[in-house]
């Protein structure tokens, strides 16, 4: 239904469901953590998949894995498409993977129109696999995307830990990743990411599409309080210096005063590593990792300067020392406005009308705007909004929808479009 059915191998519904069931457990969803056993077997699947429609597939050294149809020869510019396999633990379905494989069907459909003569595009298409998009393993987040497109550096990403101390390197190495395997495509002309929205704004307007105009800022910050390791029991309580109090102090205060200073901000505390983390002794160390999102970087930057002062309050009300371990602004991004009017055009001219929206999720299609690669991100409906959760569902007509806006966007891009509007 979703291929053309000339073409070999599995459709796009068939390898959808082989790789969702890659990692899943029934009722606890996906985890599929970047670098994984599971990432391995997925990356495979998606490999052979493309290999076998006609695509070389390689990989550069961060892992990114690239499906390279090169119809225009050598020295032809690229276009890509895509989005990441891998997920949060316990993620959904959907979060990715169905960019990366929604990219894959089209590109052997457009591969058959190729082979038999019918189409002859101007420029090369790659269908990517972005490394760690989801920093759910390995922090920063986008962690691929943000290699290729010069943000951070190779060395600096192979360094990356994981919570038990594996690097990067070797977990990419344990899967059969070790350094580049050659001939990576060069920056692309433009890149086109489908995603599922993960919020409700299109089923609220009661759109199939959307088209991120620009994205949230994102301000993250880590913080520690170091207190004193002691006994539980004898030590007196006025000797204590109690890191997991002033954590949940931090913590609550933070929540307190961000939603009645700046409460349309988005905020979050999800992470917490407390150590020893044992019964009977008093916490010495704990690391949050706190999050704050908006439009706004003035906003952002007095909302930070807010929470950091009640985290220090946090520390001197339970004698404890505050260490900020990480602060980093993510600016807001404003998608490529040619590529934004060719995706929109593509779209309406297959009877859809985008809504335009910005997207408060960072996204790999983010991470090269901010470099300088043209991208646009497609959005389609999540029911209910819900991501980063085993009910994470999208209909399958949006799919589809989704599915005919990419195709026709990819077309015109491949003809050349982008660069005939220069
Ligand atoms: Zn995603």
């Amino acid at each position: 239904m979703l291929s053309t059915g000339t073409r070999p191998g599995p459709d796009l519904t068939a390898i959808f469901d082989q790789i969702s069931a890659i990692g899943s457990q029934p009722g606890e969803g996906v985890t599929r953590l970047a670098a994984s056993a599971e990432d391995g077997v997925a990356r495979r699947a998606f490999a052979e998949w493309m290999a076998q429609g006609g695509a070389r597939v390689t990989h550069d050294a961060v892992g990114n894995q690239f499906a390279c149809f090169e119809w225009a020869g050598q020295n032809a510019p690229w276009i890509f498409a895509g989005s990441h396999l891998d997920t949060q633990p316990r993620g959904g379905r959907f979060d990715g993977t169905l960019g990366v494989l929604a990219a894959g069907s089209v590109a052997l459909d457009l591969h058959e129109e190729v082979r038999t003569g019918q189409f002859k595009p101007g420029r090369n298409l790659a269908i990517l696999n972005w490394t760690n998009e989801e920093g759910a393993r390995f922090q920063p987040s986008l962690t691929g995307s943000a290699v290729f497109s010069g943000a951070l550096s190779l060395h600096e990403a192979l360094g990356l830990r994981d919570g038990s101390a594996t690097s990067l390197r070797d977990a990419l190495a344990a899967i059969g990743i070790d350094g580049d395997s050659g001939a990576v495509p060069p920056r692309p002309e433009a890149y086109v990411e489908l995603h599922v929205e993960q919020g409700r704004k299109l089923i609220e307007a009661g759109r199939q599409t959307g088209i991120v105009e620009g994205t949230w800022a994102a301000r993250k910050i880590t913080v520690r309080w170091i207190g004193r390791a002691a006994h539980t029991g004898p030590t007196p309580m006025s000797d204590r210096r109690d890191a997991l109090l002033a954590a949940a102090q931090g913590i609550a205060a933070f929540e307190t005063l961000i939603a009645a200073r700046h409460h349309h901000l988005q905020r979050s505390a999800a992470r917490i590593v407390i150590e020893p983390n044992s019964p009977n002794v008093v916490v010495e160390r704990a690391s949050v990792w706190f999050e704050l999102r908006g439009p706004d970087i003035e906003e952002l930057h007095t909302a930070g300067q807010v929470a950091l002062a009640a985290f220090e309050k946090a520390a001197a009300d339970t004698g404890t020392r505050l260490e900020v371990v990480a602060d980093t602004l993510r600016a807001p991004a404003s998608m490529d406005r040619r590529l934004l009017e060719i995706v929109d055009s593509a779209a309406q001219a297959c009877g859809f009308v985008p809504l335009m929206m910005r997207s408060v999720a960072g996204h790999d299609a983010v991470a090269l705007q901010n470099s300088g690669i043209p991208s646009a991100l497609l959005f389609i409906p999540s029911v209910g909004g819900i991501a980063h959760h085993p009910d994470e569902f999208t209909e399958q007509e949006d799919v589809e929808a989704g599915v005919t806006v990419l195709k026709a966007a990819l077309r015109r891009l491949v003809e050349g479009e982008y660069d005939a509007g220069r």
